[in-house]
């Protein structure tokens, strides 16, 4: 490991100074309990790690007129226990609670579960110069690819690992950004870019950017959520493949739905079809296998995880049973 500076800003504009400093690899550092591990590994070599935890009053869950804003420094143990996302979020809720073990709960954040790296075995081996890294290819594609995505793979098929980010996205969540300039917002759906915008990262900040909040409307009487996840292990562990559902019911019967999954693709995966398919039916098992096929019938699955296709298909029927629970 490389020895580097580190920076305890006491603003958001000297955070975003320090990243603006030219020809140096500078990172921030939220809860640290992925970076930290990605510098131990070899796969990052910083030459300064800014401690983001260090800047005050970017934790926390407040009401607001329109929606619901949660600072980026917010720990993803307390997102899981605050009383109004019990009360109105359930998908985020849900989502929160199977994320690692509780010590990562505490010390892991929203923003830094929004940006943290995939877990592909190719890629978290420093060993491995694969596509993510500047190679010319990604081994997964031949190789061990049981764990890998079923779309939009290609140039890169490691999956995307984030719980809270298919929760956020079916909750229409923006995120807030800052930088030098000022802040802009984005609709989280279109923070994550597939590997052919840039293989490299997997979302669109720039250098000089960090997550500062995220915002989600607030919720409607009539709408009802739930995060489904499959694992592997019988304690905690990275999705091999989840569901994150928001519907709008009247009754049994959906008006509007949703669905973004996780463990599928290299960002968080939304199925239109899936949902146009669903809109005006009720949230029965039958009814969302037979919509959820139109999905599978799109994946390309690789030799070791054509299994995923048939989970897709049971997590998004477990998901919009679960709505009318
Ligand atoms: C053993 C283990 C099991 C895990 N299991 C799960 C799981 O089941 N589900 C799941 O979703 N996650 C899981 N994780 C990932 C874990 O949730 C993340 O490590 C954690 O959420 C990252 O948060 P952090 O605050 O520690 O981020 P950090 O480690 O500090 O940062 C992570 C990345 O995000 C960047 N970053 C952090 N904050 C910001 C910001 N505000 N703006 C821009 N960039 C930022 C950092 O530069 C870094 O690249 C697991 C991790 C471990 C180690």
């Amino acid at each position: 490991m490389n020895s580097f500076q580190y920076g305890k800003p006491t603003s958001l504009e000297q955070v975003t100074s320090f990243l603006a400093r030219e020809n140096a690899n500078v990172f921030v550092m939220a809860g640290g309990t992925d970076l930290l591990g990605e510098i131990k590994e070899g796969l990052i070599e910083p030459d300064l790690v800014i401690d983001l935890k260090a800047v005050p009053g970017l934790a926390y869950i407040k009401k607001e007129k329109d929606a619901v804003a949660i600072g980026a420094l917010t720990a993803v143990a307390d997102l899981a226990e605050d009383p109004m996302i019990r009360q109105d979020y359930r998908v985020l809720v849900e989502a929160a609670k199977v994320i690692a073990s509780p010590q990562l709960r505490n010390m892991g954040t929203v923003g830094g579960n929004l940006c943290q790296r995939p877990r592909c075995w190719y890629y978290r081996d420093a060993r491995v110069v694969c596509s993510k890294k500047g190679g010319s290819k990604c081994y997964a594609e031949k190789g061990r690819n049981k764990y890998h995505a079923i779309f939009a793979g290609g140039i890169c098929y490691a999956v995307y690992p984030s719980d809270l980010a298919p929760a956020f996205i079916a909750l229409e969540a923006i995120a807030v950004i800052a930088s030098p300039q000022g802040e802009r917002t984005i609709p989280l759906a279109e923070f994550y870019a597939p590997p052919i915008v840039n293989v490299r990262k997997e979302n669109v900040l720039g250098k000089q950017e960090v997550v500062k909040e995220i915002r989600i409307p607030l919720a409607k009487k009539n709408e009802k959520s739930t995060y489904q996840k499959f694992i592997e292990r019988g304690s905690w562990d990275f999705a091999v493949v989840s569901a994150a559902v928001k519907a709008a019911l009247s009754g049994a019967t959906i008006e509007d739905i949703r669905i973004v999954c996780g463990g599928v693709a290299p960002i968080p995966w939304r199925l239109k079809k899936v949902e146009a398919a669903l809109k005006g039916k009720k949230a029965t098992e039958s009814e969302a296998r037979k919509a959820a096929k139109i999905a599978l019938a799109e994946a390309a699955p690789l030799a070791e995880n054509g299994y995923k296709i048939e989970l897709l298909e049971t997590m998004i029927a477990r998901a919009v049973v679960a709505l009318g629970k």
